[in-house]
């Protein structure tokens, strides 16, 4: 899952961005309106971290020309903590959910996680796909009670493919939601981290779709409830 973080205060962008890719996630960021406008309308983001003033173009702003311009990414807005029109013009504007400032870090780990489940059809902070299951809280990955230790770059292509379970996605979707802008990306790696991954799961949960991408899907059957 990639993310944006825009923030204009250096210090709380990098501590986000430090705690969210410490959580598993590609985080990209941007230190003023205009440029996170430009990112957020350029990339394909799996939710937005969005302060709210913001300089050159303020937050409110930069949210309202990403849903008219049909970008439906869910977004996290930062408030001041006694605007509670921050929060209303938010809303409107088309933010998912707010965090008024300060925050504990967790509570934005645990608004993402919100959002992005939500975003994918999900109720729960783990997930579970036949012998496999993914918790989005600890990062961690169990097969049939055993857990598996998977690396950073392993762990994100599981969990996207788990939070997109039952739908073919493609490399090349796979390299944008996985690495953050300044990686160097090669759709070759993918296929080289699905084989480690096949082999540290021990069970084949992902299947290969000739000509099409991924499919997670457990051996034999139809996905768990
Ligand atoms: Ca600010």
């Amino acid at each position: 899952m990639r993310l944006l973080v825009v923030e204009d205060d250096r210090d709380l962008n990098r501590q986000i961005s430090t705690a969210l890719s410490n959580a598993g996630y590609a985080v990209d960021h941007a230190f003023d309106g205009e440029e996170g406008h430009f990112l957020g309308d350029t990339e394909p983001y799996d939710a937005v971290i969005l302060d709210v003033g913001l300089p050159k173009l303020d937050g409110i702003a930069v949210l309202e020309r990403w849903r008219r311009d049909g970008r439906v990414m869910p977004v996290l807005i930062l408030t001041a903590r006694d605007r509670w029109s921050d929060k209303v013009e938010g809303f409107d504007a088309g933010a998912d959910d707010y965090v008024p400032k300060p925050f504990h870090m967790e509570e934005i780990l645990a608004r993402v996680r919100a959002l992005l489940r939500r975003a994918t059809g999900h109720a729960t902070s783990e997930l579970t796909y036949g012998p496999v299951t993914l918790d989005t809280r600890s990062s961690r990955v169990v097969v049939d009670g055993a857990a598996v230790k998977l690396t950073s770059h392993e762990y994100r292509l599981l969990s996207y493919l788990m939070h997109h379970q039952g739908r073919v996605v493609s490399r090349s979707e796979l390299v944008e939601h996985l690495y953050d802008q300044d990686f160097d990306r090669d759709s070759n790696t993918i296929e080289v981290f699905v084989g480690r991954l096949r082999r540290k799961l021990g069970v084949d949960v992902i299947q290969t779709v000739r000509g099409l991408g991924y499919l997670c899907e457990p051996p034999g059957g139809a996905p768990a409830a």
